[in-house]
């Protein structure tokens, strides 16, 4: 066999990801990626652009029926609603911590540094606020008045409800119900193999989505705005290495260290698409395949993750509140920051996890507190970059609160976590076996005899 052959997809986006970052930096820096030039055209806004965004909208493709059909999946594992109670209750309870301490820790360590303090206050971009929706406006949004709707939306709550439901339902009819649980455990299957399929693609992929994103960076806005940049990115490293991960180590006793491997392709899809919503099919993947953690739990943990905790977005607001506030000279005080924490952590449950909402949660957080909604325009320059670095975070802070609750419900084959090559993806796992090319022939061919 070939290295070529057997080198992991791990190794593989890695390259793609390098790659990438360097082609990008070099047209950034020779300036080559001027209007109506070739490179712009062609290169940046045609091959890239193209090859980046048909990958995402593949991504995007698995995400619905996937979720719906591992969920229901995972509902029948349990097969128990109290078990399905606990799960829920604590990864709700765990996401919503993380993100307050998420934002907590950014607020103290941007309020200490001054961050923002004498700048110049003139921006050019216009932001116009949105106005937070009210609790029981979320609340009511979880429930689908039309599941066909709901689906076409990607509106991921109200699928969540819909797919936990109708596995209860299934669980209810009991043994007639069985061919519905064969097609559905057969669909989940057939959709985690469409993940690899996709998957395969992605060294291509990164290369594209990373070399027209860093091509794009307005890298003199990112010198001006150091301070933030840095603040930011250097409290979203602490909140990944030390924070999430003495959670991780306290409550789940696994090791950080082999999370933080398995994690790497994960992150590098979070960082190049900007969006958990469109990684849920590798995280999915990720945590049940290489982290051991059992369909039954990831196949809720994942999606509701992707859309209810960002611990990176949390940070961000932070950081960006006492950044604008100091900017603009007001002071929040006390009751303003809990207000910041408070409100940050309900905008995230109503909020999907897509490219660069977390300037629209910005916006609500600011009306409430009073905040002057155009400050937002002094960051947007930068969100780019940062929205990549954030997302990453939130994708992390998933997969580790997936790994916790499926420990504590004795649903973590420790085994699969520390195996290092557990779930690998190779060029062989996209072969189709040749006895399944005769059996699937001869079905057929039974099938047309019979007509
Ligand atoms: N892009 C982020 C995510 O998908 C959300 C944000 O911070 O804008 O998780």
């Amino acid at each position: 066999m070939s290295t070529k052959k057997t080198m992991s997809l791990t190794t593989k986006v890695l390259i793609g990801m390098g790659l990438g970052i360097a082609v990008g930096l070099l047209i950034n820096l020779t300036n080559l990626d001027t209007e109506h030039s070739f490179i712009h055209e062609y290169l940046v806004n045609g091959l890239f652009h193209t090859v980046g965004k048909m990958f995402v909208t593949a991504l995007k493709m698995l995400v619905v029926p996937l979720v719906f059909f591992s969920l229901i999946t995972g509902v029948l594992g349990i097969g128990d609603i109290h078990a399905l109670g606990k799960v829920g209750a604590k990864s709700f309870g765990l996401y919503m911590l993380t993100t307050a301490i998420a934002i907590a820790m950014a607020i103290t360590i941007a309020a200490t540094l001054g961050i923002g303090e004498g700048v110049n206050m003139s921006s050019t971009v216009v932001f116009t606020a949105k106005e937070a929706p009210a609790l029981s406006a979320v609340l009511i949004d979880i429930i689908p008045g039309n599941i066909v709707n709901a689906m076409a939306e990607g509106k991921m709550l109200q699928i969540i409800f819909f797919s936990i439901l109708v596995g209860i339902s299934i669980l209810m009819v009991g043994k007639k119900a069985e061919p519905a649980v064969e097609l559905i455990e057969i669909g989940n299957e057939i959709m985690m193999k469409m993940v690899n399929i996709v998957m395969a693609v992605a060294p291509y992929a990164v290369f594209a989505l990373l070399a027209k994103a860093i091509a794009n960076l307005g890298l003199e806005l990112l010198v001006n705005l150091a301070g933030y940049v840095l603040v930011l990115i250097a409290v979203l490293l602490i909140h990944l290495f030390v924070t999430l991960m003495t959670v991780f180590k306290v409550f789940s006793s696994m090791s950080p260290k082999i999370f933080l491997t398995k994690m790497r392709e994960t992150q590098i899809f979070a960082f190049s698409t900007s969006s958990s919503n469109a990684t849920i099919p590798v995280t999915l993947r990720t945590v049940t395949d290489r982290l051991g953690v059992n369909n039954s739990v990831s196949s809720f943990t994942v999606p509701f993750g992707a859309t209810i905790n960002m611990d990176g977005t949390a940070i961000m607001q932070g950081v960006a509140t006492v950044f604008i506030a100091n900017a603009y000279g007001v002071e929040l005080g006390i009751t303003g920051y809990l207000t910041v924490i408070m409100m940050s952590v309900l905008a995230s449950i109503g909020t999907a996890g897509v490219p660069g909402v977390g300037l629209i949660m910005l916006s609500m957080v600011f009306t409430q507190v009073g905040l002057p909604v155009e400050g937002i325009g002094l960051i947007l320059g930068v969100d780019r970059l940062l929205d990549m670095v954030r997302t990453a975070v939130n994708v992390s802070g998933d997969a580790a609160v997936s790994v916790i609750v499926a420990k504590s419900e004795g649903k973590l084959d420790e085994s699969i976590f520390n195996d290092p090559d557990a779930g690998t993806l190779t060029d062989d796992d996209l072969d189709i076996p040749d006895d399944a090319k005769r059996d699937m022939a001869e079905m057929v061919q039974k099938t047309h005899d019979k007509e």
